[in-house]
């Protein structure tokens, strides 16, 4: 592999070395990254990677290379959004389909790239692209970009390899432990630990950070059940997903979106901690 213009971290390295060993390209692939220039980056890479024709690809130096990094190769699409609205609808959804069946141009492979996915794929587009995977199409790649994969259907989710990128949004290690707490705590049903790991909250600088923290174990737990791949620790994703059920993980899922939203107007933080405490009991110990 080529990396000659490209400035990936030490992960994301080990993940293209993977790739390259194994000689697979996973035919659909998720980014996961805050930062668009470096999701950009990697989407570009492995674009190349699926149509540069020569043994040590990408080479970085054929035409087909070439093309793909100027992005203008004609078997790489970039879908733009036809209508007005700022998503994919589902008639333009079933076009991308059909097309990914017809034959590439100049090279061997067909790919397709969706910038901000989690922006432009409703639950109805994504149902309709979920068809695609009934009869995959021969050598064709499916990337799709983000800044968080929680807005996908766990149906997507358990069919596409999610690479995350840290980068734009590094949380403080801080932060990382005490969701590592309230995650304990949460599986333990234990009332007065969970309130108290909770208190942490009503730190202001942490809170952005714990928030992002819990999101990544509630999702993971999500992608657990449903058998996909996880993106943090797969233990913790397993006994989340022992104890709690897929109902009440996409409920706190809404829940962080919603303490989120309230933060940024400035709430009064002590009190949003409050309400957050209440609404994690309400999810945990409702019938
Ligand atoms: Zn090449």
């Amino acid at each position: 592999m080529n990396y000659a213009g490209f400035d990936f971290d030490k992960e994301t390295i080990e993940f293209l070395n993977s790739v390259d060993r194994g000689n697979k390209l996973p035919h659909a692939l998720m980014i996961e990254c805050a930062d668009e220039k470096k999701s950009d980056d990697l989407a570009t890479f492995l674009a190349m990677y699926a149509v540069c024709d020569k043994s040590d690809r990408p080479c970085g130096a054929c035409k087909n290379c070439i093309n793909a990094k100027e992005k203008h190769h004609p078997d790489i699409s970039y879908p733009k959004i036809k209508t007005k609205s700022k998503t994919y609808d589902v008639e333009q959804m079933r076009e991308i389909i059909k097309d990914a069946y017809i034959l590439p141009n100049d090279s061997n492979a067909k790919v397709y790239i969706f910038e901000k996915a989690d922006e432009r794929f409703t639950p109805l587009v994504q149902n309709t692209f979920l068809k695609l995977f009934e009869e995959p199409p021969q050598n064709v790649y499916f990337i799709l970009q983000c800044k968080s994969t929680r807005s996908f259907l766990d149906t997507i989710l358990s069919r596409f390899t999610a690479v995350r990128i840290r980068g734009g949004e590094s949380l403080d290690e801080k932060a990382l432990e005490a969701a590592e707490n309230i995650v304990s705590c949460l599986t333990e049903s234990r009332e007065y630990p969970l309130l108290k790991a909770l208190g942490v909250l009503s730190d202001k600088e942490l809170s952005g950070d714990i928030i992002a923290a819990l999101r990544l174990h509630f999702r993971d737990a999500v992608v657990f059940l449903s058998g996909g791949k996880t993106l943090g620790s797969r233990e913790t994703a397993k006994k989340l997903a022992s104890r709690i059920t897929r109902k009440k993980l996409m409920e706190m899922l809404e829940l962080c979106d919603s303490f989120e939203n309230k933060m940024k107007f400035n709430v009064n933080i002590n009190l949003l901690t409050t309400w957050m405490c209440g609404e994690f009991r309400r999810i945990i110990w409702q019938r």
